[in-house]
């Protein structure tokens, strides 16, 4: 895709920045999918520029099948808000814990109650391993020393699950019970855009499971709830063609990705392509002083110092501080109590 082509289709979000939402899948979109999922990570250069995307857009999030939590330790930024779990989690800039959907919500201590009743000296003797997952509970026997016992142990727990009236997901070498709720980023994208006074919204993806995202926006601006949407595919060697089918743009990989970041911070009558990839640009808004957004200097970044509004109003200032949002620090926001979430799902 050309620079010019992709700044035209950004043009109704880059035109009214406030009221747009710019929302992302994280592995094999921000992040470059890796051998081990626990080693991936955000390159520097894409975390520098969604940091000037942030201070720039009305909303920023990342929409992902990782908790919550685990998502915002891997972006490493704090003043941005993240959908969990495939839509079930909120954790929005600047608090300390993720919410749960309502609907998972009265489930969580029947999951509980399950994992419990499920964890006897029997299971333990088999080598399954309990994977607590919040509103969904895994048993992985993989490495059992006797894996068709352990797998026999498992078959019981999945009756019992459905028995309780749970949903049994099978994976390799793995059974998840999860709550019976329909859970996917299409409504993860819903719950988040109710409250968020937006008129525009993209959606980057690179997977089958963006593609709920996609078709949601799409229903969202059929029915007028948006005046523009635009869904963004990542191709890649092993994505889904459907991504590419269903996409309005196509970016190749994360290096695409990146590109499209530059494009959304870049100056109004600047070509994407006439600016330095390193270089987050747009962070230089005009009562900004040049150089404040070098890459290698991510302490300044959401200063007392910074001009005003460039953040959302709800955005505690210095919580996208590069490593704040590596520990529980960055959600110690006085003026958004993790309590302030119930009115956001
Ligand atoms: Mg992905």
């Amino acid at each position: 895709m050309t620079s010019a082509l992709l700044h035209e289709a950004l043009a109704p979000l880059r035109s009214n920045p406030e009221a747009s939402a710019v929302l992302f899948d994280i592995d094999g979109t921000l992040a470059p999918i890796v051998a081990n999922a626990t080693e991936s990570r955000v390159p520097e250069p894409t975390r520098q520029l969604l940091i000037a995307v942030a201070r720039r857009y009305g909303l920023v999030a990342c929409i992902t099948g990782r908790r919550a939590a685990d998502a915002r330790a891997l972006v490493s930024i704090g003043t941005i808000t993240y959908i969990g779990s495939h839509g079930a989690e909120l954790l929005k800039a600047g608090w300390t814990e993720a919410v749960l959907d309502p609907s998972m919500r009265e489930w969580v201590d029947r999951i509980a109650d399950f994992r419990r009743r499920a964890d006897t000296a029997e299971l333990r003797r088999s080598r399954v391993r309990i994977e607590d997952k919040g509103p969904i509970v895994a048993f992985h026997w993989r490495g059992a020393t006797d894996e068709q016992a352990a797998r026999a142990a498992v078959d019981a727990l999945a009756s019992q699950a459905e028995a309780a009236g749970l949903e049994v997901h099978w994976g390799r070498k793995v059974m998840e019970a999860r709550p019976p709720v329909p859970i996917d980023k299409g409504a993860g994208v819903v719950n988040l855009l109710r409250d968020a006074h937006v008129s525009v919204a993209m959606f980057t993806g690179d997977d089958v499971t963006d593609l709920d995202a996609f078709r949601t926006l799409r229903k969202l601006r059929q029915h007028d709830e948006l005046a523009h949407a635009l869904c963004v595919g990542v191709r890649s060697e092993e994505g889904p063609p459907e991504i590419v089918d269903e996409a309005d743009i196509v970016v190749d990989g994360t290096d695409g990705v990146r590109e499209l970041l530059i494009a959304l911070v870049a100056e109004a009558d600047e070509p994407a392509g006439a600016r330095d990839a390193d270089q987050p640009a747009g962070v230089g808004d005009a009562d900004q002083p040049a150089g404040t957004s070098e890459v290698d200097e991510p302490a300044g970044v959401g200063d007392a110092d910074q001009p005003g509004g460039v953040g959302d109003a709800d955005e505690p200032a210095g919580t996208d501080e590069a490593d704040d949002s590596r520990g529980a620090g960055v959600a110690a926001d006085a003026d958004q109590p993790p309590g302030a979430a119930g009115a956001a799902g």
